[in-house]
């Protein structure tokens, strides 16, 4: 997760002055981005914003997810757009937990 921090540089459109770099919170969702000290002009990472907006689409949509074995254990296949705005990877750690009674809520840590 290192390289979100390390993106390009920007230059204001009015003054021609580098931006600082800036992470926005969306509700929350951090989209990376930059600010101009001059004018306050603020603009927003094309890839981040692109990931928030699908965010924001599949928010609250309920989406179909597909139980599978692998060995001995039961995996659940979630659709991409879903993994892609959590920025889930494989090998990385969720946390599951049981709503009784047929509920299961799936935590993603920062
Ligand atoms: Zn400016």
């Amino acid at each position: 997760m290192n390289e979100k921090n390390e993106y390009g540089t920007m230059i204001c459109p009015t003054d021609k002055v580098e931006m600082e770099k800036k992470t926005f919170s969306m509700e929350g969702f951090k989209v990376r981005g930059w600010r101009c000290k001059k004018c306050g002009e603020e603009a927003f990472h094309g890839k981040d914003a692109e990931i928030y907006l699908l965010y924001k689409k599949l928010q609250n949509q309920p989406a179909k997810a597909k139980v599978g074995v692998l060995g001995k254990s039961t995996v659940l296949r979630i659709k991409k757009e879903i993994a892609q705005t959590l920025g889930l990877e494989k090998g990385d750690d969720i946390n599951i937990r049981i709503e009784p009674p047929r509920k299961v809520v799936i935590e993603v840590p920062e």
